[in-house]
């Protein structure tokens, strides 16, 4: 029982017996003394009581309100983006991603060489002096095109939580929304300002004549027929992104939709449509897609292959199955092909190599970025291969609505 006694308690005690012994030198009377040894231990027994209780109340009391779960260091690595914990401007801690952004030595480190970025060192000296700061961008932050947003929040005291939120992707998408209605916009203005142009001729003296009217009129007819097809194209590109995540359900013969674009453009670019040579496997297996936008994408890469082909030459397009369950599409013409630098970029919406060319052919700009859209709606896979001087080979591998049906 002695045990629990704290030093505090046995001081106590001696103060209780000293004056008991004082009690009885001073009044010589036993009764007196024990009487007083009596009362200073039974107020030092309820002393020690309260005290106990106190303490049982506390403890209880912060079992309730702590936090259960993993200590600070587990919790922070689990999150994805780099954070890191301050103390000052001393790095306390630094998960994982923080790590993995700015070095393995950062823990310890002074925050601002640790993130070694003007515009983060200004922040930071900032908040050093116990201003609330809001976000701020750092560009060029563990690769030059990489961005991040930075914000930090105060905990306790002096530590504060800095967190690096990766903005990267979204900027990108951002610039290439931008991009996306600057392009669009440039190239609906062109044939519009044409068309202005040549109708106010034509309401001028230049009308009266027969034959500078017939010309303008068909210049006119031209570039409205131009406008038509660029909004087609934009319509087209956004019906396929709203439905980017609504995989196709319709039952798709496509030898039979080969069959109809190529009877379709049998007239278009200048008597091409002759050049077509067709090789589908017979019984090639149905496809589960959308009829709709396979028969664009057949257009898209037909089309193509008659504008950018050499006259004369073979425009071929087979259809066969492929390895696991898949059915492979090609298109191949004999043209001047493409150099290897630009063929990564061909997708990009309004991307062209030889930009004068293109619209004198008719092209929008948009054609692959529709076909890359509408294989990728299909979980399909598309690949542009090109030789200069010799032509260009286009093979989009679709799944076979039964993939059992072919073997590998
Ligand atoms: P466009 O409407 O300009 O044809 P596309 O998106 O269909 O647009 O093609 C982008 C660019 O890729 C074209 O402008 C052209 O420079 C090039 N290209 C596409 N297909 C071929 C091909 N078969 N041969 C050579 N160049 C091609």
């Amino acid at each position: 029982m002695l045990d629990g006694i704290t030093p505090r308690g046995w001081l106590a005690a001696g103060i209780v017996a000293v004056t008991a012994m004082t009690a009885y030198a001073l009044s010589g009377d036993w009764q007196v003394a024990t009487v007083s040894l009596a009362g200073g231990l039974v107020a030092l027994l309820a002393a020690s009581q309260m005290r106990e209780e106190r303490e049982a109340e506390a403890a209880a009391l912060a079992r309730e309100t702590a936090v259960p779960g993993p200590a600070i260091e587990v919790a922070i690595d689990a999150i994805i983006e780099p954070v890191l914990l301050l103390e000052g401007t001393r790095v306390a801690l630094a998960n994982r991603a923080a790590r993995t952004l700015l070095g393995d030595h950062v823990a310890g480190e002074d925050v601002r060489t640790a993130i070694r970025h003007p515009a983060a060192v200004a922040y930071l000296a900032e908040l050093a002096n116990g201003k609330a700061q809001p976000p701020i961008e750092l560009v060029g932050l563990g690769g030059l095109s990489q961005r991040w947003e930075m914000r930090a929040s105060a905990l306790d005291g002096h530590r504060r939580l800095v967190q690096l939120i990766d903005r990267t992707d979204s900027h990108a998408a951002e610039k290439m929304r931008v991009d996306f209605v600057a392009n669009a916009s440039h190239e609906l203005r062109t044939p519009l300002a044409s068309i202005i142009g040549y109708v106010e001729t034509l309401a001028d003296e230049a009308g009266e004549d027969p034959d500078i009217r017939a010309r303008f009129l068909r210049i006119v007819l031209d570039e409205a027929k131009r406008i038509e097809r660029l909004v087609e194209d934009l319509m087209s590109l956004s019906r396929i992104e709203a439905d980017k995540f609504r995989p196709p359900s319709d039952t798709v013969d496509l030898g039979e939709l080969i069959d109809d674009v190529a009877a379709a453009l049998a007239g278009a670019h200048n008597g091409r449509g002759r050049d077509i040579t067709l090789h589908v496997t017979p019984g090639l297996p149905m496809l589960t897609g959308d009829a709709v936008q396979l028969s664009q994408l057949l257009h898209n890469l037909i089309g193509n292959a008659m504008k950018y082909g050499r006259p004369g030459t073979p425009i071929r397009v087979e259809a066969a199955p492929a390895a696991a369950g898949m059915v492979r599409l090609v298109v191949a013409d004999q043209g001047d092909g493409i150099a290897a630098d630009h063929l990564p970029r061909l997708t990009e919406r309004f991307y062209r190599v030889d930009a004068g060319r293109s619209r004198s052919l008719g092209g929008t700009g948009l054609g692959l970025a529709i076909v890359k859209h509408v294989v990728e709606r299909h979980r399909g896979r598309l690949d542009i291969a090109s030789i200069v001087g010799e032509g260009t080979r286009v093979t989009v591998m679709l799944r076979a609505a039964d993939p059992a049906v072919i073997l590998s």
